[in-house]
């Protein structure tokens, strides 16, 4: 099978990585589709079975991590756990497509690890850790506790920023959608 190439996002969550990550899909040019993550949290607002996640319980989900089914995975958040699976690398590249994952910033480089050509990790990094939070507040989704512990994660996650292959700094978000068009139209090109 012609194996595609791999476009890791990774940031704090409010860095608006997600909202990049959806325009880019809609970009039918480059020929990306989104890697669905596991995880053991509920889904929240609109998200769907199959679609945002695979939504497992604790138990499932540690099944498939004890039977090697992740490429990499983690507990992100306390008892949340996330991770890709092996298999929807084979999902993506069997369609000819190019694989685009929304992950968090550890996951994202022991993606680029163990594909170091074949990946382009980008960091997406929020104007400031204020702004940050000013929008996980503005989402409504999270309670005061999550947004504190998110807060937290992102100070450390910042710091990681230097060992990705780009820097895309969300402060003006058209421009941005736009950073990251050419950052991976040109990738994927080479
Ligand atoms: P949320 O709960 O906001 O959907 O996601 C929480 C965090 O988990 C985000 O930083 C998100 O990027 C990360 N995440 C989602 N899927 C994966 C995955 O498959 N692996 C890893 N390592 N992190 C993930």
């Amino acid at each position: 099978m012609a194996k595609g190439k791999l476009i890791v996002f990774s940031a704090p969550s409010g860095s608006g990585k997600t909202t990049i990550v959806r325009h880019l899909l809609t970009e039918k040019a480059l020929g990306l589709d989104f890697s669905i993550s596991a995880t053991s949290r509920q889904a929240r607002g609109q998200e769907e079975q199959g679609k945002d996640y695979y939504f497992l319980s604790p138990e499932e989900f540690k099944k498939k991590a004890e039977a090697d089914a992740f490429l990499e995975w983690e507990e992100v958040y306390t008892d949340n756990c996330y991770g890709t699976l092996k298999s929807e690398l084979d999902r993506i590249w069997s369609m000819g497509k190019h694989v685009v994952f929304d992950i968090d910033v550890i996951g994202g480089l022991n993606i680029k690890k163990q594909f170091p050509e074949e990946t382009l990790a980008v960091f997406v990094k929020p104007p400031s850790v204020e702004e940050m939070e000013k929008r996980l507040r503005l989402r409504q989704t999270d309670s005061e506790e999550k947004i504190l512990e998110r807060v937290a994660k992102a100070e450390k996650e910042i710091s990681y920023a230097k060992d990705f292959d780009v820097i895309l700094i969300n402060d003006d978000l058209e421009v941005a959608k736009k950073d990251a068009f050419n950052l991976v139209n040109n990738f994927i090109q080479k």
